[in-house]
């Protein structure tokens, strides 16, 4: 279901970003608004991770601007470069978006439960046993309770993903961006973790979900967006999309998925 509200959660205008000589974003927009689930699909290299990371701040823009809840993250000044707030602001406002990634990066060393109450405790100093029980609700939500004391090298993909979620989670994140969740997966272990997604956006969780998974798409999206050689090509709702495409680069990638 669309958000009721229009609270706008992410507005990204006009990104444009380059490495080196290669321009991958072109004048990219996205708006994202609170409880929204955002599916961005396209081929590879075409600047679907690039704009997640730049989103959070992984990544710096060269021109363009970022709010995040109302606030900038970064604007461009009058020659149309990008200009950032201070470290000390991009850091609390980056700290509303938790990110899963493709491979996990679970810190091997600790425990799952220490994976999870890591950030909270040294990024938001909260005590262990403040952070304890949330760490345990969300074990619990991701299906994950007799787990808490196993190592990362002792799950599956599925399991270790399912952590991942959990961790970000813990920080208590008003938007979450997932960079191809479970793209890294076998395909029986997908499922898992399509469900935990799905019972986030059930959980009115606003979320940038980068995907392959059409199905997973045309279920739980409010808004796909297909991207393609560092622009938005087009956007709307699932089925308007994935069934109905305007433009033959959006036809032409679909129609590897049938
Ligand atoms: P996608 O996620 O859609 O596959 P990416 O955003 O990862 O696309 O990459 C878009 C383009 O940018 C690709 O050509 C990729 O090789 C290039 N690229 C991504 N990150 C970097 C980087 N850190 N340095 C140089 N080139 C990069
Ligand atoms: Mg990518």
């Amino acid at each position: 279901m669309p958000a009721m509200t229009t609270d706008i959660m992410i507005d990204a205008q006009q990104i444009y970003k380059a490495f080196g000589n290669l321009a991958v974003l072109k004048g990219v927009d996205l708006k994202v608004a609170k409880s929204e689930v955002v599916v961005i699909i396209g081929s590879s290299g075409s600047g679907k991770s690039t704009l997640l990371r730049c989103l959070n701040n992984l990544e710096k823009i060269d021109s363009g601007n970022i709010s995040i809840e109302n606030e900038w993250l970064v604007k461009n000044n009058d020659l149309k470069q990008a200009v950032y707030q201070s470290e000390r602001e991009i850091k609390r406002i980056c700290t509303k978006m938790g990110m899963v990634f493709q491979h996990f990066n679970l810190f091997p060393h600790m425990t799952v439960l220490q994976n999870i109450i890591e950030a909270p405790m040294t990024v938001k100093k909260m005590k262990r046993e403040e952070i304890l029980p949330l760490a345990r609700e969300l074990l619990k939500k991701v299906g994950l309770s007799n787990k808490e004391d196993s190592y990362p090298s002792q799950l599956s993909g599925g399991q270790k993903q399912r952590v991942a979620i959990a961790r970000a989670l813990a920080m208590q994140p008003d938007i979450m961006l997932f960079d191809e969740p479970t793209s890294a997966l076998d395909p029986e272990l997908t499922g898992e973790v399509l469900k935990t997604m799905q019972n986030l956006a059930e959980d009115k969780i606003t979320m940038v979900i980068v995907t392959h998974e059409m199905g997973f798409a045309r279920a739980v999206a409010d808004k796909v967006v297909f991207m393609d050689g560092g622009i938005v090509v087009e956007q709307g709702k699932p089925e308007d999309i994935l069934i109905n495409p305007q433009h033959p680069r959006t036809c032409a990638f679909l129609s590897r998925f049938i």
